[in-house]
């Protein structure tokens, strides 16, 4: 295809702000799926995107469009949205020229939205500002113009109008897609160079890598080579997105983007970020790639029957090949037997992680309370990195760095107090506030990461009635007083509960353990007692009084088939207990931590 004919352009926007179903109109109304076999959300293809209404993965899809006599060729992708993902959204950007900055009309600029934006604008692309959901009664298209306007510095008359559900705009929208976003430029005699935009696992195909070429020019059945690695493969096969996998014969050429298949069997040999290149002809220098992504929150993962943990290991392995942004490592644990420490991204990524590991391997997991990484320097200058609060060292201390992030929350202003209370309240600094407008405002604060991942967000909703939006990024580490408090049940330290702490908020988290633990561990045939303790010293404690449990109590007498169902529904209920000592201790007990009032 001639590179004078190719648009590659990208969707970025706040989550739930309608990229995937704008995308869903393109594929339409460009022909490339019919009215039959078209549903909504097309592009989100896994059961879990499906299922939350939200994009995990990028998508890449070719679209033909003709203007005038014209017939151009348009690659779409479409990106997630939620902050866990934001590496996908740069990686994304990379393969494209031009980006639709996708603005909901009834809900105006959000967090995200200016977390896209900047990476777009960062990568210097041209920027189409487009308002969604025209259709809506509550749309406010003239307001929000404006203020997409005063962003970008445009005019409101520059913002187009769109409705992804109706259609409205849409083609309006690809034919200035055509007209706006330049088209790709590379050397079509130079030696090939692609950049690995994605590259997920496909049990029948093994790995599959997105491509952007750059420069030159990849075919079928050619010795390709992996810049970073210098590893080696065959194409077996190339082609593009249209939304199905389509056979280019031709291979591809400057400026398009599209798929190829090697036969490898571990995504970690087809790098994101990664330059592919010809063995035959080589580039010299690769492309500039991207950072790849750094685990920023920890958990630890247990079977709950130990049994399982061989199975455990190879569904994390097969999990990896799909998702190469997951680490773990195995560790053992007193009271919950052998298991992985993970790393995520976020806990989003956290939790999707968990769900797809006991959904597609069919496993039943304990989850201990997600925690960031420490890094501890002891008074004899040695070093130690922490990624699981038990193995907090005691003793010679020196320093402890935490990881700090950059945040930035988007309210209406009546809300300022309450953000600005919260955020204190997490050991945060303010940087800046901006009004976005007369009644919606930017605050942003840095903040330890450690105080985000504990139910900030369910906070910042909860006071803000749902009107605040929250967007952050690493912004290095800072040197805090934390200890680690440990809990003890039955005079038994539990390393699965230890937690880091910041020294001014550790006797208020110790008793509020205490109290949850007491209402979230059923009562056992003895007394249990809960205590909170900062090195040897008791800091809260609580009982768990004895109690004789006899389900059948319950049932006078005859009717066998209930007290079968009581039976069957207390196994049930046990099969998210773990034994810790004599203790049966219930998953939520693990992860109480996460939530406070
Ligand atoms: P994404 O998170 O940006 O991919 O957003 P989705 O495409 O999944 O859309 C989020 C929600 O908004 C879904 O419930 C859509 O049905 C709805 N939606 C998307 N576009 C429109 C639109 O143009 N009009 C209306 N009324 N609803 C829309
Ligand atoms: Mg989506």
């Amino acid at each position: 295809t001639d590179p004078a004919v190719i648009r590659n352009f990208c969707i970025i926007a706040h989550i739930d702000h309608g990229k995937s179903t704008l995308a869903d109109r393109m594929l339409q109304i460009t022909g490339v799926v019919d009215d039959r076999s078209m549903r909504a959300q097309y592009l989100d293809r896994m059961d879990i995107e499906r299922e939350r209404g939200i994009t995990i993965k990028s998508q890449a899809v070719r679209l033909p469009w003709k203007v005038g006599d014209t017939e151009y060729v348009l690659n779409m992708i479409d990106t997630p949205g939620h902050v866990d993902f934001t590496y996908e959204v740069s990686r994304s950007l990379q393969a494209c020229e031009g980006a639709i900055l996708l603005v909901d009309a009834a809900q105006g600029i959000e967090a995200q939205t200016l977390a896209n934006l900047y990476l777009a604008m960062n990568a210097d692309m041209t920027i189409i500002p487009v308002l969604n959901k025209i259709d809506l009664p509550a749309a406010q298209p003239e307001k929000y113009a404006a203020e997409i306007a005063h962003l970008i510095g445009c005019e409101p008359e520059d913002v187009l109008k769109v409705s992804g559900k109706t259609g409205v705009g849409v083609r309006e929208l690809l034919d200035h897609v055509v007209a706006s976003v330049p088209a790709p430029v590379g050397d079509a005699e130079a030696p090939a160079r692609a950049l690995i935009f994605d590259s997920v696992y496909d049990t029948y195909r093994g790995v599959i890598t997105y491509v952007r070429v750059v420069d030159g020019h990849l075919g079928r059945r050619e010795r390709i080579l992996m810049m970073s690695t210098t590893a080696a493969h065959e194409t077996l096969e190339i082609g593009v997105i249209s939304p199905e996998p389509k056979i280019a014969d031709r291979g591809l050429g400057v400026g398009e983007v599209g798929y190829l298949i090697t036969g490898v069997k571990d995504v970690r040999q087809s790098r994101v970020g990664d330059t592919v290149t010809s063995v035959a002809r080589p580039a010299a220098e690769a492309l500039g790639g991207y950072e790849h992504p750094k685990p920023m929150v920890f958990s630890g993962l247990y079977p709950i029957d130990g049994d399982d943990y061989p199975e455990l290991r190879e569904a994390l392995d097969k999990l990896q090949l799909n998702d190469a942004a997951l680490v773990y490592e195995p560790e053992t644990s007193a009271a919950l037997g052998f298991g992985f420490r993970c790393g995520f991204l976020g806990l989003l990524h956290m939790e999707i992680v968990r769900e797809r590991l006991e959904r597609e391997f069919n496993l039943s997991l304990i989850s201990t309370a997600p925690n960031v990484v420490y890094r501890v320097i002891m008074e004899d200058g040695k070093e130690v990195t922490v990624t699981n609060p038990s193995e907090f060292p005691t003793g010679k201390v020196d320093k402890v760095f935490e990881p700090v992030v950059k945040s930035t929350v988007l309210v209406p202003s009546e809300f300022i107090g309450a953000i600005m209370e919260l955020c204190q309240n997490r050991r945060g600094n303010l940087q800046g506030m901006d009004y976005l407008s007369e009644d919606r405002v930017e605050i942003r604060y840095t903040m330890p990461l450690g105080e985000i991942i504990f139910d900030f967000f369910d906070q910042l909703k909860s006071r803000t009635r749902g009107y605040a939006s929250l967007d952050y990024e690493p912004f290095g580490e800072q040197e805090s007083e934390l200890v680690k408090v440990d809990i003890l049940l039955q005079g038994e330290a539990v390393d699965a509960f230890s937690a880091i702490v910041h020294k001014d908020k550790a006797y208020a988290y110790g008793v509020e353990m205490a109290k949850k633990l007491r209402e979230l561990i059923p009562r056992q045939q003895f007394e249990v007692p809960i205590q909170a303790a900062i090195g040897a010293r008791v800091i809260a404690r609580e009982n768990i009084r004895a109690i004789r449990k006899d389900v059948l109590a319950k049932c006078y007498g005859g009717d066998i088939s209930r007290k079968r169902k009581l039976l069957e529904k207390q196994k049930e209920g046990k099969k998210r207990m773990k034994m810790v000592g004599r203790v049966e201790v219930p998953q939520e007990a693990f992860v109480a931590a996460l939530s406070t009032e």
